[in-house]
């Protein structure tokens, strides 16, 4: 039964019918349904319901505030297998890899829980003779976050109720690939007892997106998705005035010393390079091994484990790897495997024909392994962002890191050794904002902090922890004094604290 999936704004569902497009389940390429696109004027009335519902939710004590999102917790844990079914319907990734981006969008649910203890300021007392300082935190007003389709749940769960715990309304604008989450997500939110307008969304492309970047109302906005739109959300949104994180692409170095266990080096890389199809910002898209002999053992032990990846719909028992998230996207991952062999790198796994048996009309792909792959070929540069592999060979670790800091991308990088200098070296040295030490996919929990560095993010403040506490508020500091007797003094010079 196809289905409609509109906006949501002031508590209330609105019909639009003007601009819509196909949603389509990857793992059988029907459609099932259609978004509604916002133009303008839904887009003026979502941010219009926010600005309204600022002044009474930014007075509204923290810690009521910070209840509501308790019992929104408590609704994401209770609703966790709905959501996720959603997610692998729209997506196309297996449903234990939803529970599981589900559950790191929940861990910062619950870190927000405890917000009015990072809200409270410093306090100085007598910087000078009856005279106070101290410092609030406030929030800003009307806050955007629009998101990439590769976590539909995850990134809107590190941004609005961040956001909103610190008093900002908020205008969710969801990928139009998998745009039914964030409604989900907003029911819940009301269910908890969150006031109509603090969360809204607008569902849309382009269009949405430009209207609400330069919209004079919006304080504030926070974008995930791909490099080139990054940038240029970065430049338009803090041309607009507006505080702006915008997390781009990503190139993630595995670096595989000669001293790592290629067994658990494989495990890593197998569920790092291919978990998602590889959909993932911080998937390992690049193993670099170190030394003369390695890479050949290596891409051995990979080849035959790629070969066998278990991949079909992901709402089946036993999978491995999903489907791609569309028929386009499967054409572009399919046009950067020519282009690798057009390069001259070596295909040893080739996945691009393989389909499921009773599955063929899903978008799937299998997974794909080069090898002998230069620092000069385009499928090293580029991002992918498909379930292909690539080896590359260098001499030493500070070949390695030179590879890895001449990248245009910073997100994550890791690294597998038992040399604990060669680690300290690395984790030191290296220009990429999450470092995992025989940890493959590094991403921070809740209370460290999420970004990386370079071209992976435009901005200066991270998600998640106290970081995106920061982002979502601004600093205000008071001098008080309150005189003891009437005597008053005329002072022509910079007070300095006597
Ligand atoms: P995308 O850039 O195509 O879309 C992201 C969002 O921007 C969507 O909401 C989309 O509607 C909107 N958008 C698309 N084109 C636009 C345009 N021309 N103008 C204005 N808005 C536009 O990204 P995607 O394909 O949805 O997601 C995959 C990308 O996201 C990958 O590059 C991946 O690395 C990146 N990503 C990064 C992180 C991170 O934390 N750095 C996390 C997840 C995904």
């Amino acid at each position: 039964m196809s289905y409609h999936v509109t906006h949501y704004i002031n508590g209330q569902y609105v019909l639009d019918n003007k601009r819509s497009q196909d949603i389509t389940n990857p793992a059988t390429g029907n459609v099932i349904g259609q978004v509604a696109l916002a133009d303008k004027l839904t887009v003026d009335s979502a941010v219009s319901a926010a600005s309204a519902a600022f002044a009474s939710w930014s007075a509204t004590p923290a810690t009521r505030r910070a209840r509501i999102i308790f019992q929104f917790k408590a609704l994401l844990d209770k609703h966790i297998d709905e959501l996720a079914k959603l997610i692998t319907q729209e997506h196309g990734k297996t449903l234990s890899d939803a529970r599981g981006s589900i559950q790191r969008g929940i861990d910062v649910v619950e870190f927000v829980c405890g917000m009015p203890n990072l809200l409270k300021g410093g306090y100085a007392e007598d910087i000078a003779t009856d005279v106070d300082s101290y410092t609030i935190r406030q929030p800003l007003g009307v806050c955007v976050g629009i998101t990439p389709f590769n976590f539909p749940a995850m990134i809107p769960l590190w941004m609005f109720p961040m956001a909103i715990a610190c008093g900002n309304t908020f205008v969710l604008k969801p990928s139009e690939r998998d745009p039914s989450c964030a409604i989900r997500l907003v029911e819940l939110a009301k269910e908890a007892g969150l006031p109509d307008g603090v969360l809204n969304v607008v569902q849309g492309d382009k269009e949405a997106v430009g209207a609400l970047i330069t919209h004079p109302d919006v304080k504030a906005v926070s974008f995930v998705g791909s490099t080139v739109i990054a940038e240029q959300i970065y430049k338009t949104g803090t041309a607009h005035g507006k505080r702006v994180q915008a997390f781009g692409g990503a190139k993630n170095h595995c670096v595989i010393m000669p001293d790592a266990d290629l067994e658990q080096v494989t495990d890593a890389l197998i569920g790092a390079a291919y978990g998602s199809a590889g959909e993932r910002c911080m998937a390992i898209s690049v193993a670099v091994t170190v030394g003369e002999t390695l890479g050949d053992h290596l891409v051995k032990k990979l080849k035959s484990r790629v070969e066998t990846l278990k991949i079909g719909p992901g709402e089946m028992n036993g999978v491995e790897m999903g489907p791609l998230v569309s028929a386009e996207h499967w054409e572009r991952v399919k046009s950067y495997i020519d282009l690798g062999i057009k390069e001259g790198a070596e295909l040893v796994v080739d996945g691009r024909d393989y389909k499921p048996q009773g599955h063929e009309k899903g978008f799937y792909m299998g997974g794909s392994l080069f090898d002998k792959v230069t620092p000069s070929m385009r499928i090293y540069k580029e991002e992918i962002f498909g379930p292909v592999l690539i080896v590359m060979r260098v001499p030493d670790l500070a070949s390695a890191l030179k590879l890895v800091n001449e990248h245009e991308y910073g997100n994550g990088t890791a690294i597998f050794t038992h040399d604990g200098l060669a680690a300290r070296t690395f984790a030191s040295k290296v220009q990429v904002g999450m470092v995992g030490i025989n940890v493959p996919i590094p991403v921070p929990v809740a209370y460290q902090t999420f970004g990386g560095w370079k071209r992976s993010l435009f901005g200066d403040i991270n998600m998640q922890g106290t970081d995106g506490m920061q982002f979502y508020t601004k600093i205000k500091t008071v001098t008080q004094r309150w005189p003891k007797d009437s005597k008053t003094i005329v002072e022509f010079t910079l007070p300095t604290m006597k």
